[in-house]
């Protein structure tokens, strides 16, 4: 009887190590691991699932509880049997932010080298747990890791403003795609969205329509809100990029402070977007008060946002205003600059240099490339790709944000899922020791056409299950119909 009892064990275990076509079993991961093997059998999730891991790791703690929360909730077993480990190894063979998850009839295993790697196995896992409330995930060994560092998602919050609870709900969606980044863009024409304490009247006049705009939602972050953005994004490892738009886009601020424009005059805050270059006045860049309001905001936005990256806008900025400006012309005459396009970069270098000094860089639209660009500066490459290739050539960081491709405001008709999914980051143009520059990509959600909550939703996804794929897998491995399937698997198990 014994000897039957171990018999079978090994009958067992040999069948269990035996891999199987990926066809036998079925799994919706998005986005897509770069390798995954199968092996007959289960594991078998359960209400009574126990965890182990390394306690003092504060990082591994909040990983470990956000999977212990939908143990607690999901629909699975009572009871179970096995154990589930995640384990950091520091010698172990994993690229960065890459991870091992191992499942076998007793045991589920992640291993990463850093906490990161740990919490996009545990994103992986948590997309395998089945919804028939069986707990059954399928015995494999999954090999992953990111193709780009920087996945990330813009959202607009100043043409609409988008409550806290909705951003940190972006975060939790962000996360389980293993998205790393998000972009809020806070200031714009349509709206001062965060606090500073030095100009109450930011938020107190600049966040607040014009009355001859009835019906209009207003509304800012306090920096409480923002410290609690920053904190919970940062637990589920995505990086919070702050936009201050300047010297264009910027007509919001004269609503309180027309000193800083070039005309003096005071402006209205207007709820739609006029276009490109139509604003009649813009921050004055004769004027060094200018410059000591924009770093004294700065201070307060460096203090409340931990990126490394400080985005300053830069795009559209229309130079009619600096044209008819003596103080901005006797600035060109002075600092020997050819044009008001070097107005423009004298603009930028002198934030960059600000920026720098706290330990930051600057990243802008690639309009910060005319005039010259700032030297340490990296291009968000949003017209097309040549900005991106230009400031890449020059050996500055870059982030792709083609509206080809990346401009998720547009229609479906104009890009569609399967448009940004055929996506590639790196320009062909690029040559190979350039395409290093290319941090990754990100997706811009501008809220000037969608201005509710379902309508944003529905421009984002699925168009950013595409992007968020794009952004992690290896392109050999892309396949369109596939992926719509796992969308629709995901998509039916998370009720969206
Ligand atoms: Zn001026």
């Amino acid at each position: 009887m014994k000897n039957l009892t171990l018999l079978s064990l090994l009958i067992l275990l040999v069948a269990c190590n035996k891999p199987v076509p990926a066809g036998m079993r079925e799994i919706a991961v998005i986005p897509k691991p770069q390798t995954v093997s199968f092996y007959q059998g289960d594991f078998v999730l359960s209400h009574a699932a126990t965890l182990k891991f390394d306690q003092s790791d504060i990082k591994i703690k909040e990983t470990s509880d956000q999977f212990m929360e939908v143990v607690k909730i999901g629909q699975l077993p009572d009871k179970g049997r096995g154990t589930i480990e995640f384990k950091i190894d520091n010698q172990a063979d994993i690229k960065p932010s890459g991870y091992l998850l191992t499942v076998r009839l007793n045991k589920i295993t992640i291993t990463a080298k850093e906490p990161a790697g740990l919490f996009y196995g545990v994103q992986s896992l948590r997309q395998l747990i089945p919804t028939d409330g069986s707990g059954k995930i399928p015995n494999l060994d999954m090999a992953d890791f990111p193709a780009f560092g920087w996945r990330g998602l813009m959202l607009d919050c100043s043409r609409t403003f988008l409550p806290k609870e909705y951003v940190l709900k972006y975060i939790d969606r962000l996360a389980a795609i293993k998205m790393n980044v998000l972009h809020l863009h806070l200031t714009d024409d349509q709206g001062w969205r965060i606090e500073i304490k030095k100009y109450p009247a930011l938020t107190q006049i600049c966040s607040k329509f014009d009355p001859q705009y009835p019906g209009e939602v207003n509304g800012f972050y306090t920096q409480e809100d923002i410290r609690e953005i920053v904190a919970y994004a940062a637990k589920n490892f995505i990086t919070v990029v702050p936009e201050i738009e300047m010297p264009g886009h910027s007509t919001e601020i004269f609503a309180a402070y027309p000193q800083f424009s070039c005309t003096g005059k005071k402006s209205v805050v207007f709820p739609f977007f006029k276009g490109p270059d139509v604003t009649e006045d813009i921050l004055c860049a004769g004027n060094d008060s200018v410059f000591t309001f924009m770093e004294d905001v700065l201070s307060e936005v460096i203090t409340l946002f931990p990126s490394e990256y400080i985005h300053i806008g830069g795009d559209e900025a229309p130079k009619a205003a600096w044209k008819k400006c003596p103080e901005c012309q006797d600035r060109i005459k002075k600092e020997g600059l050819k044009d008001e396009a070097e107005l423009q970069s004298y603009f930028i270098r002198r934030m960059e240099k600000f920026i720098n000094s706290k330990g930051r860089k600057l990243i802008g639209w690639d309009e910060i490339l005319e005039g010259g660009l700032a030297e340490n500066a990296a291009v968000m490459s949003w017209r097309g790709i040549q900005g991106g290739i230009q400031a890449a050539g020059q050996g500055h960081n870059v982030v792709m944000s083609p509206t080809s491709h990346c401009y998720f405001d547009y229609s479906y008709e104009t890009t569609s899922t399967e448009k940004v999914y055929s996506y590639n980051p790196v320009p062909r143009e690029l040559a190979g020791d350039k395409s290093k520059y290319i941090l990754g990509a990100q997706a811009n959600m501008w809220t000037h056409i969608a201005r509710t909550e379902a309508a944003i939703d529905a421009q984002v996804f699925p168009r950013l299950y595409a992007l968020a794929e794009v952004l992690w897998t290896n392109p050999a491995s892309r396949n369109y119909p596939d992926l719509e399937k796992r969308i629709s698997k995901l998509t039916r198990n998370e009720n969206h």
